[in-house]
């Protein structure tokens, strides 16, 4: 009985279309190990995850026998071949720590926290997803990552990842913003960097400078915004708000021709 469900499991790791990143232990030779499948099923176990990818030997020789006993550690966290769950610790910004810059993957979880941060009580802005990102080097912790929600696809669970984040005040508590990312594919190669996810430190209206503490937030398209540009947007989006702006500029300088 406990045979047939465990060979069912060993079934899923590479029939599964879903991509799969495990840290574990190797049971033939003991050395910390990583395990990743692929979207495609393909599957590998590395050294160590990212460049140059280093297949670990006991793959190559011994595959069948610690490809079984990855599914039965995955059994064992009750995997279904999509998700299992491990117990990680929150990571919080350390003291001075202004950047963050990790290579790790998404893991299962508070995957959909959603959160807003407007720059005043009823103006309109956006949303963002907090998901849970694990570093390659010490798969025991996660950090807390917020990533606007158009990116849900492309931070898919067990998706591996090099990011760049910011550490932000809003509302007097920290948060870790996603700048910049890379996806990492296998042994193969990276994807391009995307950039400039989010912009910040200077208002993106009047150019008020948001580090001093003033009160702040996102606009319709993640811009940073000061509570004051903020009021005065109300629920317009960016470009409502800029034509808007241009207008009253427009006058502006009518009147002061008069
Ligand atoms: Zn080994
Ligand atoms: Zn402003």
């Amino acid at each position: 009985m406990a045979t047939q469900r465990l060979t069912a499991q060993v079934g899923k790791i590479t029939d599964f279309s879903t991509p799969l990143a495990f840290n574990t232990t190797c049971r033939n030779c003991g050395d910390n190990v990583f395990f990743y499948r692929d979207e495609n099923g393909g599957c590998a176990m590395f050294d160590y995850p990212g460049k140059p990818w280093p297949i670990h030997a006991c793959w190559e020789r011994y595959r069948i026998h610690v490809t079984r006993s990855v599914a039965q550690e995955l059994a064992s966290l009750g995997f279904n071949g999509k998700a299992y769950f491990r117990p990680r610790v929150k990571t919080l910004k350390n003291r001075n720590e202004a950047f963050l810059e990790v290579r790790g993957f998404v893991d299962l979880g508070n995957y959909i926290n959603a959160k807003k941060f407007p720059s005043n009580r009823r103006g309109k802005t956006c949303d963002f997803h907090e998901m849970r990102f694990v570093p390659f080097d010490d798969p025991a912790r996660y950090y807390p990552i917020l990533f606007p929600t158009y990116l849900d696809d492309a931070m898919s669970r067990y998706s591996m990842h090099e990011v760049e984040c910011q550490w932000l005040k809003h509302s007097g508590r920290w948060n870790c913003f996603l700048t910049s990312f890379r996806r990492l594919r296998g042994q193969k190669r990276a994807d391009r960097v995307v950039k400039d996810i989010v912009s910040w430190s200077n208002c993106g209206y009047c150019g008020e400078d948001l580090t001093a503490g003033i009160r702040w937030g996102f606009d319709t398209d993640y811009h940073a915004e000061c509570s004051f540009c903020g009021n005065a947007r109300g629920d317009l989006d960016t470009t409502r708000f800029r034509e808007y702006l241009a207008k009253c500029q427009k006058i502006a300088r009518r009147n002061k021709r008069k």
